[in-house]
């Protein structure tokens, strides 16, 4: 279905990134990697399913290295068809002891680099008069939690950037919309399980157990390949007239 189609996954060389890279790579997507750390299995493992993959490795909390990337889809892949802004990171502290480079690191990560490649984007998809740009929010842009402040306030900001480009691009054939999952079992949430298993002195099963119970009533971890799936859904033709929406995946933390 996305045959001919480029996507450019931020953040996906690990947890959710990479899962709905090789979703959207499945679909016949070509696909450009973006993260830190070890790539090249990855990149593999997307060229293996008969598609074209790229990587670079720009710096989500710098404009000028954002840029950088957004040059090299168009000089290597003549564009991006399909932006999925998903890089972000996370602190959890009180706000009184919140490091400030901490905030200042969420933000630009989290949320203003939406707005530089979606900026850099906008244009050829307006030229096509196709695009997708789909951004990785989650439970955090609809209601808090304590000791989240920067990623709840950079997740709230995610769902009205979304909003307001969906607007702005609503008579097009371009569609901007939102992803919010629950609890996803990656290395992001892992941290937070192994601080809280020291806190409270539990092993990983009964940390997972109650980090499940507090917020997220199916007991289950929403998968990346779901996310993928819905990522795939959102670039199909009965996704068209799908704008500015948040769609909640999150075992029904949302509906209580
Ligand atoms: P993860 O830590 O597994 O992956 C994060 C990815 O972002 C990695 O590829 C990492 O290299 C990349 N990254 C981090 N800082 C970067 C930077 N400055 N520049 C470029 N890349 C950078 O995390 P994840 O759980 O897969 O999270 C992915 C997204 O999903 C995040 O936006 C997160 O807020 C969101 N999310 C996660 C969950 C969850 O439960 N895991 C829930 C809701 C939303």
């Amino acid at each position: 279905m996305l045959k001919g189609k480029t996507a450019l996954v931020t953040g996906s060389t690990s947890g959710i990134g990479h899962g709905v890279a090789k979703c959207l790579a499945a679909h016949g997507a070509n696909v450009i990697l973006n993260g830190f750390g070890e790539y090249e299995a990855a990149k593999a493992e997307i060229a293996a399913l008969g598609v074209k993959a790229g990587y670079h490795g720009a710096d989500m909390s710098k404009p000028e290295e954002i840029e950088a990337m957004m040059a090299y889809a168009t000089q290597e892949f003549g564009g991006v068809d399909i932006l999925v802004n998903n890089a972000g990171i996370q602190h959890v502290a009180n706000v009184e002891d919140f490091p400030v480079t901490k905030w200042d690191a969420i933000i630009a990560i989290n949320l203003s680099s939406t707005f530089h490649t979606t900026r850099l984007a906008i244009p050829a998809m307006r030229e096509k008069n196709w695009g997708r740009v789909i951004n990785i929010a989650s439970t955090h842009g609809l209601v808090a939690s304590a000791q989240k402040s920067a990623y709840v306030s950079a997740k709230h900001g995610v769902i009205g950037f979304t909003k307001a480009v969906a607007l702005e691009t609503a008579t097009t054939g371009i569609t901007v919309n939102a992803i919010c999952p629950g609890w996803v079992l990656t290395p992001l949430v892992q941290k937070q399980l192994d601080a809280r298993g020291l806190a409270d002195g539990t092993d990983d099963a009964e940390s997972k157990r109650r980090l499940l119970a507090e917020k997220q009533p199916s007991l289950q971890f929403t998968t990346p390949e779901q996310l993928g799936e819905l990522t795939v859904f959102l670039c199909s033709p009965a996704a068209d007239n799908v704008k500015g929406v948040a769609w909640n995946v999150d075992g029904g933390w949302t509906a209580q």
